[in-house]
């Protein structure tokens, strides 16, 4: 049995560490609010007092914290998590965070003899839950291979896509088809509604089409029904998406539509609805076209 440290047990976390007990892994969970801890107890795992007592003596470090400053905090920071580990143990940092942040932590660990994945991941809450997660992974391939029985407790779609930073990136590249996409269904709803068109009839015909995909599938009902419980917050939609922007600026390319909706979404969350599900960007779009 492998022994893992889970720390942040949140909307995605505390399924994901579940699922770890459940696979017959030995977890130890840490929080910064301790009922979260309670509930991992409570499916059947060990709960810690801080980030590095539930890190010490794990084969495997499992981070699912909101941002990049968090991360680093808990891995870095003083009494941090890579303080305590032996070499040969593996950091597998499934939040979405900077690329180069990633490839720092990786750096940091190296120096350790430990080896840190960036290995963020895409399917929602729902897909934490059911353990259909798409994980990307970047990193060295030997901690790859360590720490792919995690992985394949967690996820169903797996891929090592390349060294320290690659898995963020291919996050922050599926945040912008997300977030665009998104957007799109929502002006759709709002066009179809002008013309007094049954959505849910149009939704149903569009799906069969080229102009179906997961976010139609998933989130235009809810959208329809004006339900935007998340889900997936606009505040961490809005993090990705500078995540996607600067690293753009990095590369030196130009991403419009992108960056459109990233101005969208960050009015959407200055309006108050940070805390809505994304799909909250048809809030916008219909209060462009409202009297
Ligand atoms: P969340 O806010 O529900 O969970 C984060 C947890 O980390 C919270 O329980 C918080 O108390 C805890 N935490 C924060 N700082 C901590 C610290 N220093 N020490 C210990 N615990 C700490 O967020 P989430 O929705 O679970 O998202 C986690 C990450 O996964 C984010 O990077 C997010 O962008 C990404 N993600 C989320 C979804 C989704 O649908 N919610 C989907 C894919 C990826």
């Amino acid at each position: 049995m492998t022994a893992i440290g889970f720390i942040g047990l949140g909307v995605m976390g505390g399924p994901m560490a579940a699922h770890l007990v459940r696979a017959g892994f030995d977890v130890t969970g840490f929080n910064r609010s301790p009922a979260k801890v309670q509930r991992l107890v409570a499916a059947g795992g060990r709960g810690a007092a801080s980030a590095a007592a539930a890190a010490e003596g794990a084969d495997v470090v499992v981070t699912m914290l909101p941002d990049s400053p968090d991360v680093e905090a808990v891995l870095l920071g003083a009494g941090g998590v890579l303080d305590v580990l032996a070499p040969g143990t593996v950091v597998v940092d499934m939040s979405t965070i900077r690329p180069d942040v990633a490839r720092s932590l990786a750096d940091a660990g190296a120096a350790l003899g430990v080896g840190v994945l960036d290995a963020p991941v895409s399917g929602g809450e729902q897909g934490a839950v059911d353990a259909t997660l798409s994980i990307m992974v970047g990193g060295d391939a030997a901690a790859f291979e360590a720490a792919r029985p995690v992985f394949d407790a967690l996820g169903r779609t797996v891929v090592h896509v390349g060294p320290p930073g690659a898995g963020q990136t291919v996050k922050a590249a599926n945040q912008l088809i997300v977030a665009g996409t998104l957007q799109l269904v929502a002006e759709a709803l709002v066009f179809l509604d002008a013309h007094g068109v049954d959505r849910s009839r149009a939704l149903e015909v569009l799906a069969g089409g080229l102009a179906g995909s997961a976010v139609l599938d998933r989130k235009a009902a809810a959208m329809v029904a004006h339900d935007f419980t998340p889900g997936f917050r606009v505040d961490l939609h809005h993090k990705d998406l500078g995540i996607v922007t600067a690293a753009a600026r990095d590369a030196g390319v130009a991403i419009p539509a992108g960056s459109l909706a990233a101005t969208l979404m960050a009015a959407l969350r200055a309006q108050g609805h940070g805390d809505l599900d994304h799909g909250a960007l048809l809030l916008l779009v219909e209060q462009l076209s409202s009297p």
